[in-house]
């Protein structure tokens, strides 16, 4: 058997060499390609002419079983690694074959596993979990039924039912993907945000990133000042600080967190700019470019750093100051 994994896991798994500023934390694997479904930022979409070992921007090399996990179990790579997240593309047969990749790797390694995949029903969930998976993720990733409409086949409706009841049966065993930057406003995904808090659901936070070949590919990435108040945001939601029904927006853009962003960036500092999602995922150059400023950083900030992300959060269309 075969696996992909992303570029960097490769990487800490000793099997490329390359150069890179920061390692994955988690051990990103891919099973399956081409999806059923249709998604128009993904390059594994049905009908996405992207090349085949992407996934948003990395590439994602294969490696036969025994050299992966040969590459797992060194030590290098035990020091590094938190956590293993297996990426699965949409199909039937992929769900599947997961499964006995996850047998394979939990007879190698203690570390917890999330399975990011599309179980249709609770009981695909729950077998999942049954392998003894600590997170499925069931994607979002658009913050509203509409936009879900424009950018994915399906219902967002009915990912939605699925998600929330799974949340509700395994809790604190559920994950969802969010994308900033599909086409919502600020008001949108900071109320979703809060829907996902209320259910105990963690999420990952994703800055759209267009990829050639995608259906969005001529689109832009979302501004770094829109990314980053969600980010505060998503930040205050989640350690209850204040919630999204308090929070004040101008046109769907955020204005207000109840807290004035001093006594927040005092506060919290660089914490709500690192990658987001489960502990120990830090998706390093996922939507990022190297060399460009980063959407979601996979390490502690420096303070320059913080300080030009807040800086970004102060910045409010209307120039009015958020105080
Ligand atoms: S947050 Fe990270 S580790 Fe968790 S499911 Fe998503 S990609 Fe995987």
């Amino acid at each position: 058997m075969m696996i992909r994994c992303s570029i960097g896991t490769a990487k800490v798994l000793g099997l490329k060499k390359l150069k890179v500023d920061a390692l994955p934390t988690t051990a990103y694997l891919m099973v399956g390609e081409h999806c059923q479904f249709n998604c128009a930022f993904c390059a594994q979409a049905r009908e996405s002419n992207a090349r085949a070992d992407l996934l948003s921007r990395i590439s994602w090399p294969q490696f036969h079983e025994a050299s992966f996990l040969e590459g797992l179990v060194h030590p290098d790579s035990q020091a590094v690694l938190q956590r293993i997240c297996f990426q699965v593309v949409q199909d039937k047969v992929a769900l599947e074959d997961t499964k006995t990749w996850v047998k394979a790797v939990q007879n190698k390694t203690n570390l917890p596993i999330c399975v990011s995949a599309g179980p249709r029903t609770l009981q695909e969930v729950k077998d999942l979990l049954d392998l003894g998976i600590e997170h499925v993720s069931i994607a979002l990733d658009a913050a509203t039924s509409e936009i879900y409409g424009q950018r994915k086949d399906g219902s967002w409706t009915e990912r939605l039912a699925l998600l929330s009841q799974a949340a509700e049966q395994f809790p604190g065993h559920m994950t969802t993907h969010l994308i900033v930057g599909l086409g919502e406003s600020e008001e949108e995904m900071a109320k979703c945000l809060q829907a996902m808090a209320d259910k105990g659901i963690t999420v990952a936070l994703f800055a759209f990133t267009p990829i050639k070949g995608t259906r969005m590919e001529g689109i832009q990435q979302p501004k770094m000042a829109h990314y980053r108040r969600i980010q505060v945001a998503h930040d205050v939601i989640r350690e209850g600080l204040g919630r999204a029904d308090n929070f004040k927006f101008h046109d769907g853009q955020l204005t207000d967190f109840g807290i004035s962003v001093d006594k927040l960036q005092a506060k919290r500092g660089g914490a709500p700019f690192q990658t987001s999602g489960c502990s120990g995922c830090n998706r390093p150059y996922y939507n990022e470019t190297p060399g460009e400023e980063l959407y979601n950083y996979p390490k502690d900030l420096t303070a320059e750093e913080v300080k030009a992300a807040w800086a970004y959060v102060r910045e409010a269309k209307d120039q009015r100051k958020m105080l």
